[in-house]
């Protein structure tokens, strides 16, 4: 009798776990803090974005960073109505993220393009308000630079941009002391302003990006939305994960500081 009795029991449980009864209705779920914390960060972002790319590119390991090559696109100068606008168009084909350094008075201009950007998942960073040379100006001017064009881009993305390109790529170790957040230049740098022909932009581009590199491109040029059209797609190709600047700094640690 109790034998038949605990088979009883034993099945009955069995099918109840089968079933998903256990453990569901019994333990409500709670709204865990640390949970949502991680879901707001930049690494559930990289994993939906590696998802996407996977879907489109069928990369191996969708779900993990082990052995992927990162790379990071950044753009200056914009936004601009035309380029920008036509770039992120073609990034959302691609389901491919950059970040772009965007200069406070043409914020002021396009606020719907920065805000665009933000809703695609791609990172805002401050190319101060109107690109002026962060060493050879006072230390009131250069606050003004960087805390105006902060202030407006945090109006339009909802939050404070969270790294600073400066202009020119010059900076100083003072200058960078005067700030909460770093100053990021790059590794890959093909000369778009200068050498205005997206064959030359492409190759310069493809033949020297290694994993953990940061790419400078400028979203005000047609040329640069033409190479920017043959980079993308070759990198996928070459099973590159392409990542915010915010993504690569939690993933690779201060990588190309500038
Ligand atoms: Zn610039």
């Amino acid at each position: 009798m109790c034998a038949l009795l605990l088979i009883l029991v034993v099945s009955l449980a069995t099918a109840a776990v089968l079933r998903g009864d256990l453990f569901t209705s019994a333990m409500p779920v709670q709204a865990n803090p640390a949970l949502a914390a991680e879901k707001e960060n930049g690494l559930t972002q990289l994993r939906l974005t590696n998802e996407a790319n996977a879907a489109n590119k069928n990369i191996d390991k969708p779900n993990t960073h082990a052995g992927a090559r990162l790379v990071a696109l950044t753009f200056d100068d914009g936004p601009n109505p035309y380029i920008t606008t036509a770039i992120l168009d073609f990034l959302a084909e691609h389901d491919v993220v950059a970040t772009f350094y965007v200069l406070g008075n043409l914020v002021n201009r396009h606020p719907k393009i920065v805000s665009r950007m933000a809703e695609e998942g791609h990172q805002v960073g401050n190319h101060t308000q109107t690109h002026r040379e962060l060493p050879n100006i006072g230390a009131e001017a250069r606050r003004w630079e960087v805390e105006t064009a902060r202030d407006i881009i945090s109006k339009v993305i909802g939050h404070e941009p969270t790294t600073i390109r400066p202009p020119f790529g010059s900076t100083t170790q003072a200058v960078r002391d005067e700030f909460d957040v770093p100053n990021i230049l790059w590794s890959v740098d093909p000369w778009d302003w200068y050498n205005r022909c997206a064959d030359y932009v492409t190759e310069h581009v493809l033949s020297r990006t290694q994993d953990g590199c940061i790419i400078l491109l400028h979203d005000v040029y047609h040329h640069t939305y033409e190479a920017t059209r043959r980079i993308v797609p070759a990198l996928l190709e070459q099973g590159f994960v392409f990542v915010t600047i915010d993504e690569l700094l939690a993933l690779r640690g201060e990588a190309q500081p500038g």
